[in-house]
């Protein structure tokens, strides 16, 4: 079918892409990816001769109208990412976006994403979820970004990296108490590690580990109702009692 097609791909096990993601790129006419390498270890192990473009943060300003053309000339075109959903941290935003305003079709071969896979495994609340990506890289950004999060009432969840990831720890646990939190490592993969603590806990432990190899999710419980309104209550209901049996 013409238009453009965005697919998630594995984020590590490459038996995790679904039955239509890999017939929506054996029939695109274009697929669109991060890393031509990366992208074609999938296509190769799965038999599909693609013809892959590369499209990132580099190059994206001279290659995205092209695309664009070979849309408005009726391609049928994949978009991918490296691993997982396309525009969740990864690039594509702006092809979509103009592509609806062209008027070409978009549709969504779905699948993985360590967002999701991440929340499936912390054990800590999904009915509110808040999807931070990546932290700012440096401490004061990181800090303003971390106290602006702080009053969302919800499960924080963010994407780290190994050599980021204690210094994160101890911010997050600064700016947000100590929560509930999740430390999900390689998620899929050989060495797929899930640790469940607190923030402090957390914290405390990778600071003194070895750095952690691999691709990290951190998944943050919600702020925990203040122990006073819960005491508020408690007053205010007692007082309510004493004005009924008057
Ligand atoms: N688009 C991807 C998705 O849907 O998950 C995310 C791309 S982002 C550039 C890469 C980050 O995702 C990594 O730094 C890590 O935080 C997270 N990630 C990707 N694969 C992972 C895995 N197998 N286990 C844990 N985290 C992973």
């Amino acid at each position: 079918r013409p238009g453009l097609h965005v697919v998630s791909t594995p984020i590590g096990n490459l038996a995790d892409v679904t039955l239509r993601a890999l017939t929506t790129l054996a029939a695109a006419d274009l697929v669109v990816c991060e890393d031509t390498r990366v992208t074609s270890r999938l296509t190769n192990h799965y038999g599909i001769e693609a013809s892959l473009v590369a499209y990132n943060d580099h190059n994206a300003p001279r290659v995205r109208p092209q695309i664009l053309e070979r849309l408005a000339q009726g391609a049928a075109v994949a978009l991918v990412s490296d691993a997982g959903t396309p525009m969740v941290s990864d690039p594509g935003y702006k092809l979509v976006r103009d592509a609806i305003e062209e008027g070409i079709a978009v549709s969504s071969a779905p699948g993985a994403s360590a967002a999701l896979a991440a929340l499936t495994v912390a054990g800590l609340p999904t009915d509110r979820f808040f999807f931070e990506g990546f932290l700012p890289p440096k401490d004061g950004a990181r800090a303003n970004r971390l106290a602006e999060l702080k009053a969302v009432p919800a499960t924080l969840v963010f994407y780290e990296s190994g050599p980021r990831l204690a210094g994160s720890l101890a911010a997050m646990a600064t700016a947000l108490g100590d929560r509930a939190a999740t430390v999900a490592r390689e998620l899929t993969k050989a060495y797929e590690t899930v640790y469940r603590g607190t923030l402090v806990s957390l914290a405390t432990d990778f600071a003194v580990a070895e750095e952690p190899r691999g691709e990290i999710v951190v998944v943050v419980g919600p702020p925990v109702e203040e122990r006073a309104s819960a005491d508020e209550m408690e007053a205010s209901l007692s007082s309510a009692l004493d004005t009924l049996s008057v």
